[in-house]
């Protein structure tokens, strides 16, 4: 913390020397001094965090909080969970990176793991990735180049490549690639051009996208490579689609010879109480896809992500060159990813999930509280549908009584805390959301 621009921004104090303490003694001089420092591409955070233990976590100020955002549903196993650091610094004394001329063995592990976990096909493949737009660009090339090899008929006969189609209201990333598939105009707008035959349909209409599917073939109009769907729309406010829709979406893509990608970046990795959403027939409707994507709980908290390519001869079409990335299913990571699925497993915390989960949207929808209108979710990962758009002022007021939650829409909470959370977690988060004031501003 000697940065020059750091210690020029506290002219005034002139006396102090450049020690960590110096620079901030408390939240909000720390963030004051985080704006100096940063791009305002977060805003301004809300509190700055110093350590944590469970599913609690403890600000610079000692004040101690109830997390039930989990990062943004990435901690699966809370914090600093004993199993998880042992594995990570034991890995870290021995390799943190070799780069993918190597491989080790903690990736080798975890690739096949995930593969038993998704119930994948013989012939199924895993790609790791850093983040979940690096997974989902994983997706997309894995797609495109789908469209080039394997429908090339249909695309001679269009004269146009091969289409993408997204849902309205679908969040995938924010790099170029990813972005270009994410539905929210304020986000997408900005930095057009993007991606070029990528589609957006409306979430949820099956009749709109068997329309999108039969319009190929006209001149201009290439084949659909694929469908790329959340099956709970998370950054939209958590949403489950229609496993009806669904399994609609699946029949459309058999008879079009066109990939289902379901992006199970949010979902995946026991958050809704399997191992991945699409495991659920009461959101997939059975169905399976050809490209799951996996990001936020799989390495419970250190960056992570990869996608399944589910079967030959779709797994096998990345040959040597074709994709890749320094850091990917790097051993460090990959040991945490390896103790992450070990703890899940053994301490049965996707059942927990489902379990704490059911305990979690009864006791919000028993509490009284007449500003809480509706909940919904699966699993661990829910939302409380407000009855005014007021859910900035009901974070805030949530941080200040010691409940970390989320404002994912102007009238959404979104809860979702670690897969570790207990039974008393779950009956201390409701009763202090019990006790939220009906008179909060709106956003
Ligand atoms: C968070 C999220 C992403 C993006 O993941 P990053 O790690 O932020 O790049 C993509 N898809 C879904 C469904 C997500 O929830």
């Amino acid at each position: 913390m000697t940065n020059p621009d750091c210690t020029a921004k506290r002219e005034n104090d002139s006396a102090k020397p450049s020690t960590r303490t110096s620079l901030g003694s408390g939240s909000a001089e720390w963030i004051e001094l985080y704006n100096t420092v940063h791009t305002h591409a977060f805003g301004t955070p809300l509190r700055v965090m110093d350590h944590g233990k469970g599913a609690r976590l403890w600000d610079v100020d000692g004040n101690e909080y109830l997390d039930f955002l989990a990062g943004i549903a990435v901690n699966s196993l809370g914090y600093a969970h004993p199993r998880w650091v042992a594995a990570v610094n034991e890995q870290a004394g021995k390799t943190a990176h070799v780069s993918n001329y190597f491989a080790s063995v903690p990736q080798i592990e975890l690739a096949a793991r995930l593969l038993q976990i998704a119930g994948a096909p013989e012939g199924s493949l895993v790609y790791f990735a850093n983040s979940g737009a690096e997974s989902n660009e994983a997706a997309i090339k894995l797609a495109r180049l789908y469209g080039t090899k394997l429908l090339g008929a249909e695309r001679e006969q269009a004269g146009a490549p091969a289409r993408i189609i997204a849902l309205t209201h679908g969040f995938h990333g924010r790099t170029m690639g990813a972005l270009s598939t994410t539905w929210k105009p304020s986000i997408r707008h900005p930095f057009e051009p993007l991606l070029p035959a990528v589609e957006f349909v409306e979430c949820g209409d099956l009749a709109a996208m068997r329309e999108s599917f039969d319009s190929a073939g006209r001149p201009g109009v290439g084949p659909v490579a694929a469908v790329m769907l959340e099956l709970i729309q998370g950054e939209a406010g958590v949403r489950p689609l229609d496993p009806r829709y669904v399994k609609g979406v699946r029949e459309l893509c058999d008879s079009h010879r066109s990939l289902l990608i379901v992006d199970e970046v949010q979902t995946g990795i026991g958050r809704t109480g399997q191992w991945f959403a699409f495991q659920r027939e009461d959101l997939s409707g059975g169905v399976m896809p050809d490209i799951v994507t996996f990001a936020k709980g799989v390495a419970g908290g250190f960056p992570m992500g990869g996608m399944i390519a589910f079967g030959r001869p779709l797994a096998s079409l990345f040959t040597p060159g074709m994709h890749g990335s320094t850091f990917a299913g790097g051993p460090l990571a990959a040991a945490a990813g390896l103790a992450t699925l070990s703890v899940i497993e053994e301490e049965g915390l996707v059942g927990n999930a489902e379990q704490r989960g059911e305990q979690l949207r009864r006791g919000i929808m028993a509490c009284g509280n007449p500003l809480f209108a509706a909940v919904r979710g699966r699993g661990l990962l829910n939302a409380v549908q407000l009855a005014r758009p007021c859910a900035h002022a009901a974070m805030n007021w949530a941080l200040d009584h010691g409940l970390i939650v989320n404002a994912v829409a102007p009238d959404v909470l979104r809860l979702a805390p670690p897969l570790i959370v207990s039974e008393a977690d779950i009956a201390e988060a409701v009763s202090i959301l019990a006790a939220m004031p009906t008179d909060l501003s709106s956003d």
